[in-house]
């Protein structure tokens, strides 16, 4: 039965809420394998055996958020802070540029030390130093006016998570001050506004049901983002889940080829959590449809303090020496990072 749903996801790209549901709860091994076949033709079909690199700089971990989950939410007393200075996001994209990164992510905490006038210099910096690169965005939710500007001095992408698509579970895993609408509404300004948007999920957080992951698929069905970005949950020992269970690599990986069927030409990263969880998580991600992959560009000395779950993987060595070994471990598996923009193919 679930590999007709499969079949049927691959030909019309699309599932009703129970189906999902269904395919979702009733996986088996040997479905899983069914899928991931599927999973990465379609992968191999539209981006061969390239793998794109995006250089991650995670440039504040200040936020005046209280997600439950995330190990730099607020109320985390022991998290030691740091941002960046402008001169210090110049380094690595300098850093990176050497290094074959032609996209750079920035990504924090919702700190309100970047203003739109303090983060739009930055943008505009990097923008007229390395005009080649793709300039990606990923610090939190902001008011359409503030999204207008950052892309006016211009940043191409935007990555933001919806979490959860339902409101409730929404609820579960955030402080009353946010909420899943609100979240949504910034997605479809940023894409408005001609961002090409990345949005996703945990897999496996607290409280989350089958058919959460149905409504997820049904709101990326609605939604038809450039790229989508899922990990597994996992806890951080300072936060109110320290004792919740992780989310399986198992059912990651499900997701991630389920994604691939639903959205073809989609960028898919193979995460850093899904990297931290298991030793070849990166690789398995890859061979499951991603393509993508986000090694850290941060300085050394601040990768650790970006905790977002316990044993985040930060290897600790440069950024050329995590390049060489990332590099090395995608041709074990016969694909090859590449240095290009990529853009998503799906428009
Ligand atoms: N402030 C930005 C960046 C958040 S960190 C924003 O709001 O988008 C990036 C992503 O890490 C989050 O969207 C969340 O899905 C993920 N994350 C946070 N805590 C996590 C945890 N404990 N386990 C797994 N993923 C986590």
């Amino acid at each position: 039965m679930s590999t007709k749903l499969i079949d049927k996801l691959e030909r019309d790209r699309s599932l009703t809420r129970e189906e999902w549901t269904e395919l979702i709860r009733n996986r088996t091994p040997s479905t899983a394998g069914y899928l991931l076949e599927r999973s990465q033709e379609i992968r191999i079909r539209h981006y061969g055996h390239d793998v794109y690199i995006r250089g991650l700089i995670e440039f504040t971990n200040y936020c005046k958020n209280d997600c439950y989950y995330c190990g730099i939410r607020k109320g985390n007393h022991n998290a030691d802070r740091y941002r960046l200075s402008k001169e210090d996001i110049l380094n690595c994209c300098a850093q990176g540029y050497e290094l074959g990164f032609r996209t750079f992510v920035l990504q924090g905490g919702e700190d309100g030390w970047y203003t739109d006038e303090r983060l739009a210099d930055i943008v505009a910096s990097i923008r007229s130093g390395w005009p080649d690169c793709a300039i990606t965005l990923s610090a939190g939710e902001r008011s359409r006016e503030s999204y207008r500007i950052l892309r006016e001095a211009g940043a191409d992408r935007y990555l933001l998570r919806h979490e959860t698509y339902d409101s409730r579970h929404y609820g579960m895993l955030h402080p009353p001050a946010l909420s899943a609408e609100h979240r949504r509404k910034c997605l479809w300004d940023l894409k408005d506004l001609g961002y090409q948007v990345g949005t996703g999920f945990m897999v496996g957080s607290p409280f989350q049901t089958p058919e959460n992951l149905a409504d997820d698929m049904l709101f990326l069905t609605e939604l038809n983002p450039q790229m989508v970005g899922i990990g597994p949950f996992i806890p951080h020992h300072d936060t109110p889940f320290a004792d919740r269970k992780a989310g399986t690599p198992e059912l990651t990986l499900f997701m991630l080829g389920l994604i691939r069927l639903l959205l073809p030409k989609a960028l898919l990263p193979s995460t850093t959590a899904l990297g931290s969880i298991i030793p070849n998580g990166r690789e398995q991600g890859i061979l499951a449809g991603a393509n993508v992959v986000m090694p850290n560009l941060s300085p050394a000395q601040f990768r650790e303090k970006y905790l977002l779950y316990d044993n985040k993987l930060c290897t600790g060595s440069e950024a050329a020496e995590s390049l060489r070994d990332l590099k090395a471990r995608m041709e074990s598996i016969g694909y090859h990072v590449t240095v290009a923009r990529g853009d998503s193919l799906n428009r």
